[in-house]
Formats: C-alpha cells, structure tokens, sequence
C-alpha cells in the first residue's frame, strides 16, 4: 500500500509499505482520506526530532477492514479515525482524570507512531473515535484535529450563552472555534485577523463583530463596543495576538492559548490579580472531545471547508502551507481511483 514517509533529507516521499499483522487491541483501516496539518510541516522538517521513516498523518479517516484479537469497541464496517492523540498509557494521573492528552506515556500518529497518511493504518480499537453517520470523511478529516483542537478551547474558556468570545487568528481552526462558539455554545462572537479575506469568511459564518487588527486597536473596539469580551481563544501565532487578547478581556475573563507563536506573552501582573483574568492552554482533545466535535459536526452545525487532493501532490501542499497559501483545510483523498 501506498504511504506518505518522512525522508532523511525533511521530504515526504510516496513509498510502497507493508503493514504489520494485527496484535491485540489493534485494528486496521482502510483510509478514506487523511487532511494536511501545520504540524505535518513541522514533523516533516524535524523540528521536534527525527521522524525518518514514519508515515505522517493525524487527521485520519478510514473504514475498518479488520479487527484483532480482544477487540469490542470496532467492528469491520465501522468508520473510525486516527488522531494526534493516538494512545495515552490508560493508568497514569492524567489519563485517569479526564486529562489523557496530557499523558507523559502518551503515543501521536504521524509523528511516534505511524500514521493515517496511506492507504492503510493500524490503530488502537480503544482508542479510535469511531465517526458518527451523517458526517462524510473529509469534513470529519478536519475535525480530528482541527475541529477538536477548537471545540475543546472553547470548551476550556467557559463562555455561557449569550456573553462575548473573541477569536483571536481566523484561519483554519479559528474558523471553526468561531463556529463551535456561535452554533454550539450560543456566544457572541468576535473576530479578530490581520486578513480581510479571513474575516469576510468570519463574517459569512455569522461573527457579530470583526476587527482588522492590523489597522485597528482589537482590544480598544472590544472594550468601547462590548465592555469587554469574558473569553478569548487565540489561534494565531504572534505574540501580539495574546497581547492584545489579555487587553481586550473584561474583568473575570478567560483567554485560551492555541496558537503557538515560539515567543514569550506579556503579562501585566496587577491586571492578571486585580482583575482576576486567567490564561490557560489547551491541547487538541480527548477521545470524549472528539466524538462530541464530531457529533456537532454531524447535525451540521459546524462545516469545515476542505477541498481534496492526491497523495502525490503532498510536498506541494506542504510547500504552499510554509508559503502561507492555504485556505481551508487540504485534503488527502485516497477514494478517487
Ligand atoms: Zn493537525
Ligand atoms: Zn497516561
């Protein structure tokens, strides 16, 4: 079978690959499609160490083919996914508190492990979120992870019905916190990008207020406009972006890191006591947080815009992604042959 390999030299080549027979707990998928992440590119390049080898991936769906022994959770037929959270250790601290993503054992496909970027990818039964009916491959592609990622940062902000979330970074997750926020938990919503195309997006899937803030004080709107916004969640990558987020909170507000720009935040300490604001991060989500994303995704509250492409053109998707070129979510689609 087909399979998309990091190469030595930080390329992904499409190699033939055998896969290994079954162990126990284990089951095989058949993939339907497998969407293309910013953390592929940073797999790909090495920067968190040499991945030579591995078959990326971690927005993986497919169909179970097969299923070994001491499986009950999968049946052959099932459609189920493969995500970057692809198996915690099932007894440490974390895993046993509802924090598995945190697990210290814990195992990523297409980065550890091999993963959902080939015709064909073992996972682990327990731990493979299967899709619900209603959602088709590609869309529920983008919620493993990018779908995830931002249903549980809203979650994590605590925003209640009706008060006002600002979504820092509109892009790919961003679009979909915003559609999390507004269709899921009922927020007013606020948009904040430095790309006019972004919040025209923003603005057709219903954002209440978008703020361009490369020529305008985001946080000075949100405060003159709303007196302040309870919760953001930042999905960009630039500090200011943070900064700008801990300005634009009313007092008792919650802002939600996501992105992950490699610098340090400002933080005003008085602001952060006196005014009781909190900042926390949250990583992609549990197996319980996906199959709920998925679920909403499902009864068609949140559509996540993918458009798909072949396996052999992935070092030209990678490539327009370090060029800053990508609108939606790219697609691997190992159906159309
Ligand atoms: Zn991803
Ligand atoms: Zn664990």
């Amino acid at each position: 079978m087909k399979a998309a390999v990091v190469t030595k030299d930080h390329r992904v080549a499409v190699v033939e690959k055998t896969l290994r027979a079954l162990e126990h707990g284990e089951a095989r998928l058949k993939m339907e499609c497998c969407g293309v992440c910013h953390t592929d590119l940073h797999v790909k390049n090495g920067d968190f160490g040499d991945t030579t080898g591995i078959t990326l991936g971690h927005e993986g769906i497919g169909i179970v083919e097969e299923v070994g022994p001491g499986v009950t959770s999968l049946k052959p037929g099932d459609r189920a996914s493969v995500a970057w959270f692809y198996q915690g250790c099932g007894h440490c601290e974390y895993c046993n508190s509802g924090n598995e993503t945190l697990c210290r054992e814990v195992k990523n496909a297409g980065y550890s492990v091999d993963g959902g970027m080939a015709e064909e990818c073992i996972v682990v039964a327990d731990y493979a979120v299967k899709v619900p009916d209603g959602l088709e491959p590609a869309a529920a592609s983008s919620v493993t992870c990018a779908g995830v990622t931002t249903y549980k940062a809203v979650k994590v902000s605590g925003i209640r019905p009706g008060k006002w979330i600002a979504i820092y970074g509109l892009g790919g997750l961003g679009n979909l916190a915003l559609q999390y926020a507004k269709n899921v938990f009922n927020a007013k919503t606020i948009a904040v990008d430095i790309n006019d195309d972004q919040l025209a997006f923003a603005r057709e899937m219903g954002a209440d207020i978008v703020i361009n803030s490369r020529n305008e004080d985001a946080a000075k709107i949100i405060q003159q406009r709303v007196g302040g916004a309870h919760a953001a969640v930042v999905t960009a990558v630039a500090k200011s972006a943070f900064n700008s987020a801990v300005d634009a909170m009313r007092a008792g507000g919650r802002i939600v890191a996501v992105g992950l720009p490699p610098e340090s935040m400002s933080l005003n300490i008085p602001r952060l006591v006196l005014d009781g604001i909190e900042v926390v991060g949250s990583l992609v989500g549990t197996r319980e947080d996906l199959a709920e994303a998925f679920q909403f995704a499902a009864e068609g509250k949140v559509v996540p815009k993918v458009q798909r492409r072949a396996i052999e053109e992935i070092n030209e998707i990678l490539h327009e992604m370090e060029e800053g070129k990508i609108r939606g979510r790219m697609v691997i689609d190992f159906t159309s042959k």
